[in-house]
């Protein structure tokens, strides 16, 4: 039982690097649900050599920077299975790619044999490496992304009936008020430390989990001089901050996180994606100089948590229009187009037609505004496969021992239905607000004083709250337990 060929990537799931878009190192999580806790799951991984263990392991378990394997799993709060890593992948070289496929073909054995199950409390993350990547570089990547946040939430659901997974009624019973993905921040951005100021409280669970990057903080040791952005505070004081656009200090996990994605696991859709995260990066970044700090609003366009089917047919068009930009001036090779394009075909949007997303597909590649430059991280040595990591891991069992039975643990998506788009009645008079929107000042709340930070977020979090609750009490509620 294997991948069917449909579902296969191009390439073997290689990447190309076509000019002035080196391959951004990537980690993906995927989360699943299954019987987590038996060890079923990992003992499959194990023997696969993809993971270190035939155990699962516990949460924000951290393997280290040199570990030979392609991943690991580990238990992860939301889900019952656990979470897949593959951990920081470099798809240039034909080794990852080979173990990440393996992984694929894992995961579709662990489906196919009902052991684990993508199901929409489970997410699919995106971690791309910021190394290079200056504030400027940021801003102008969380503007590309409004500006193709609707096709990009629409790709994130490619292959459920239910689309996005914020669509999926009673998603907010394992998570009570929490929104797993939020449409992100909108512009217009104006200055730039007001913009960095509201990045860095930009909440976790958005479309981009801008946190990972702000939060790291050059040590000030690197030679080179990182650019200090300066702004006063409501009080006066000045206070600074790096841009960290040529800073060399060793940094952990300095990455910008993607949280968009479902979780699946089919590698043909899953190449799609990873190569609109590497597109979209490359597009953002401009190299040190007079245009680095040149950044120009794109009109947003905002998830805004409706089935298709509720869209005017003005705003089709208007998707369209995000789609079209999307294929012709986004650096994407061929083969690229055509993974994106069939992800597409698996979305609401399949009803703009196969020929036009053919013709969108058959663009020629089109090189980011900048040739990228862009320093590697370590590229780890993986082997994977039965043999290899039996060599690697010298202590390894070659059998690992069998398991009494656990009885699967109690799934909180049995008895939900599918998602079914004409179910949610919804006023098309009344567009759902983002609650991250600038306000009319063009700002984003200002950078909350120390004291006052946990009195915003708590006001923020009550905000999401109030608004999920909001839209999640339109569906028709299922019986409580
Ligand atoms: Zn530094």
């Amino acid at each position: 039982m294997s991948l069917p060929d449909s579902m296969k990537p191009p390439l073997g799931f290689v990447f190309e690097e076509p000019e002035g878009r080196p391959f951004r190192i990537t980690s993906i999580e995927t989360e699943v649900d299954g019987p987590g806790g038996s060890d079923v799951i990992a003992k499959q991984f194990y023997t696969c050599g993809i993971v270190n263990s035939p155990y699962r392991q516990d949460y924000k378990y951290n393997p280290g920077t040199r570990h030979p394997h392609i991943g690991f799993f580990a238990y992860d709060g939301t889900v019952t299975g656990g979470e897949l890593v593959l951990d920081r992948i470099d798809l240039t070289r034909q080794k990852h790619a080979e173990a990440v496929m393996e992984a694929h073909e894992s995961l579709y054995k662990l489906e196919q044999d009902g052991k684990i199950q993508y199901n929409p409390n489970c997410g699919g993350h995106g971690h791309i490496d910021a190394g290079g990547y200056g504030f400027y570089d940021l801003v102008r990547f969380m503007i590309l992304f409004g500006h193709l946040e609707e096709p990009i939430f629409r790709l994130a659901g490619a292959g459920k009936t239910y689309g996005h997974r914020t669509l999926y009624r009673g998603l907010d019973r394992p998570m009570p008020g929490r929104v797993y993905t939020n449409p992100i921040m909108k512009g217009p951005f104006g200055r730039i430390d007001e913009t960095i100021a509201s990045l860095a409280r930009h909440p976790r669970h958005s479309g981009i989990n801008t946190n990972f990057y702000t939060k790291n903080r050059c040590t000030g040791r690197c030679a080179s001089a990182t650019k200090v952005v300066e702004r006063k505070n409501e009080y006066g004081e000045t206070y600074s901050t790096w841009d960290h656009k040529t800073c060399t200090c060793k940094k952990e996990k300095f990455t910008i996180e993607w949280r968009v994605w479902n979780s699946q696991g089919n590698p043909r859709i899953l190449y799609g994606w990873i190569a609109l995260m590497q597109a979209m990066h490359a597009h953002a970044w401009h190299p040190v100089g007079k245009d680095y700090e040149k950044y120009e609003n794109m009109d947003p366009y905002t998830w805004t948590w409706q089935p298709f089917s509720k869209l005017t047919a003005e705003a089709k068009r208007g998707i369209q229009e995000r789609v079209e930009w999307l294929f012709t001036e986004l650096p994407l090779t061929p083969v690229e187009k055509d993974a994106i394009r069939y992800a597409f075909m698996k979305t609401p949007y399949k009803t703009f037609g196969k020929d036009w997303f053919l013709r969108l597909a058959d663009t020629p590649y089109k090189k980011p505004p900048y040739p990228n430059t862009y320093k590697k991280l370590i590229s780890r040595p993986i082997e994977y496969g039965f043999k290899g990591a039996k060599e690697v891991n010298p202590n390894r069992r070659a059998e690992v021992p069998e398991q009494p039975p656990v009885p699967p643990e109690p799934e909180f998506w049995d008895e939900a239905e599918a998602f079914v788009e004409a179910d949610i009645p919804q006023d098309p008079n009344v567009p759902p607000q983002n609650p991250f929107r600038i306000g009319p000042d063009g700002f984003a709340p200002r950078a909350p004083q120390a004291i006052r930070r946990p009195l915003r977020a708590r006001e923020q979090e009550n905000e999401i709250l109030r608004m999920y609750r909001e839209i999640t009490n339109q569906f028709p509620r299922e019986r409580d337990r």
